[in-house]
């Protein structure tokens, strides 16, 4: 018998990656339901306002991932111009074969999900998997999306939470992979001491 490869796809800002991200990771490794795994930083994040270099971002989530197995994709960070998942969905096919790809996403981000580049083209390619976030409980119908739900007890964790309490010389140690919080310090970003 013939197995369907499935593929999943996980992209994001991570300003920083925090345990929320990794907390995502591990209960999608639980799930059994793909065969790969792949996260992808956003190189140019067209719609954030983000504060790290890619570069720093992308070694926070290398950092943060290094006992799970996963495939860290640079392909955003490599291509010029804004992070367009279409491009990235279409890049990582001609790469990693796989029969069937999911874009996992966060429910607040889902319900933007119209607003992306080349939406309709993108609902082609992939099905979505929404990670029901707290606070973003209300996982809207996205006409033309095929959509799963996946509850997994997300923490109630945001980066852009994490950057203001670093800034504020605040303690984040709960919220961050400890070698990510190194790094944070070591490179005082988002105002860390
Ligand atoms: P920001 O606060 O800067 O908007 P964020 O914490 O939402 O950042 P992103 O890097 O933008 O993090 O998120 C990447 C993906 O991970 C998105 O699909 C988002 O919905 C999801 N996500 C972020 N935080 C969590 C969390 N705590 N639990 C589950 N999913 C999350």
């Amino acid at each position: 018998m013939i197995k369907i490869k499935n593929c999943a796809l996980f992209g994001g800002t991570f300003d920083p990656f925090h345990n929320g991200h990794l907390h995502l990771i591990k209960s999608l490794i639980a799930t059994r339901k793909f065969d790969r795994l792949v996260v992808i930083p956003a190189g140019d994040p067209y719609q954030k306002s983000g504060s790290a270099l890619a570069s720093d971002r992308l070694a926070m989530a290398k950092l943060a991932l290094k006992d799970e197995t996963v495939t860290i994709s640079d392909c955003e960070i490599r291509r010029a111009g804004p992070s367009y998942a279409i491009d990235t969905v279409k890049e990582i096919k001609d790469l990693i074969p796989a029969d069937q790809y999911t874009w996992v996403i966060g429910s607040d981000a889902f319900a933007g999900l119209p607003s992306w580049e080349r939406f309709d083209e993108l609902t082609r390619l992939v099905d979505f998997l929404v990670v029901v976030r707290p606070g973003a409980s209300d996982v809207p119908v996205i006409s033309g999306a095929t959509f799963e739900i996946l509850e997994i007890g997300a923490l109630d964790i945001s980066a852009t939470e994490l950057r203001n309490r670093l800034n504020r010389g605040e303690d984040v140690g709960a919220f961050l992979p400890a070698d990510v919080l190194s790094y944070i310090k070591e490179k005082h970003l988002y105002g860390a001491a």
